[in-house]
């Protein structure tokens, strides 16, 4: 059996430092704000080439903060990728803003940054990139219609801790870099947990306060803002430090075994495209097939031979009820594509070279047999 993530292997590499760390913090008083989210915060945005970052409670919240942060009218329209992870979308609407969907590049899987300037308008406010499956967007083609246009970028980096584009690090490029810590992202805590890297002081001293009820630094019981509860857990910033030291080695077996596939997997599928200009930490190794039903049945013939895969994600974002009045029944016909055309395999960190062959040479076989 080749199973898709266990996390249990995975987070093996700490386990022992971790359970000593367990020991200590149970007799310690310190559960919220202590020592170790300030640990944490410290060693990230050193990680990511920031001056700060602020821990918070998941991903979700990483957005909805930043956003709060610039404090714009409600209306104003976000620009955002129209298959992006429902929470990036989730966070522009909790504002009251409007999403803006552009369309991805079928060849990168990023917002396409040709499609950005004509979606534009008067009430263009900013633009949320993701940087999805591990690949970075192509930010020097983002970075000038920013400059150009006064817009404010978040980076969505979820599924990009470490990523580089022409050797920046992901979260070092907006104004706020925007992470999750759930359990199977590559930094992954033991529940939710997320963070916001960024370098202006005066949101910095924001975030910390929105972060906490909105209450003054120095004077937690006067209230500046209507703040949100989103602090970081002690518990998962003593995980994470301890995780940290091991990133770049997780990103690096990531990448090994990415190598694998690119070199061994069939012509017949398409496979994430590279070039010299990124590091992608292959958060999610994604694959393209030709169409839905190839794409089902590779599924289900995996499957039979017990090698798990995952469809990240079955649908587009316009595709669910609840958000299709806000897209106005509109359209994204790549997006669509993509949810169902394409499919995750294997790639965590606990994976053997061995494995990996073995996911190819099934799925080769499929198709020399299809
Ligand atoms: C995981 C993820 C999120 C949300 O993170 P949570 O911690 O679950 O709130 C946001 N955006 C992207 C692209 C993600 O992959």
């Amino acid at each position: 059996m080749i199973e898709y993530e266990n996390l249990k292997k995975v987070n093996n590499l700490i386990y022992k430092d971790y359970s000593q760390k367990i020991q200590k913090f149970l007799i310690s008083n310190d559960f919220i704000l202590g020592k170790n989210v300030s640990n944490f915060e410290k060693n990230f945005a050193k990680f990511c080439k920031t001056k700060y970052c602020v821990g918070v409670n998941s991903g979700l919240d990483a957005l909805i903060l930043s956003l709060e942060t610039l404090s714009l009218k409600k209306g104003s329209e976000i620009i955002v990728a129209s298959n992006t992870y429902i929470a990036t979308i989730t966070a522009i609407i909790r504002l009251g803003l409007k999403p803006i969907l552009v369309e991805p590049d079928l060849n990168s899987y990023n917002i396409d940054p040709n499609k950005i300037v004509k979606n534009l308008s008067i009430k263009t406010k900013g633009i949320i990139v993701t940087h999805l499956y591990g690949r970075p967007c192509e930010m020097d083609k983002i970075m000038k219609i920013v400059k150009k246009h006064k817009l404010y970028l978040i980076e969505d980096c979820s599924q990009a801790h470490g990523a580089k584009f022409k050797n920046k690090l992901a979260g070092s490029f907006g104004d706020f870099g925007c992470f999750s810590f759930y359990p199977t992202k590559n930094l992954g805590a033991l529940g939710d947990a997320g963070a916001i890297t960024l370098n202006n002081k005066k949101y910095y001293e924001r975030l910390l306060s929105y972060r906490n009820y909105g209450s003054m630094i120095g004077n937690k019981r006067k209230y500046k803002f209507i703040g949100y509860n989103s602090r970081l857990d002690e518990i998962h910033a003593a995980f994470l430090n301890l995780k940290l030291k091991y990133l770049n080695k997780i990103n690096n077996k990531k990448k090994q075994l990415a190598k694998i596939y690119d070199l061994n997997l069939t012509d017949q599928i398409i496979k994430p495209e590279k070039n010299k200009n990124y590091i992608n930490v292959f958060h999610i190794y994604n694959i393209r097939l030709k169409n839905q039903i190839v794409r089902d049945k590779l599924q289900k013939f995996l499957f039979k031979n017990k090698i798990y895969t995952h469809i990240h994600y079955p649908f587009a974002p316009h595709e669910h009820n609840v958000y299709k009045k806000y897209f106005k029944k509109k359209k994204y016909f790549l997006s669509e594509k993509i949810h169902k055309t394409t499919l995750s395999l294997p790639i965590s960190f606990f994976h053997t070279k061995k494995q990996i062959n073995e996911v190819c040479k099934k799925i080769n076989f499929f198709f020399n047999n299809y």
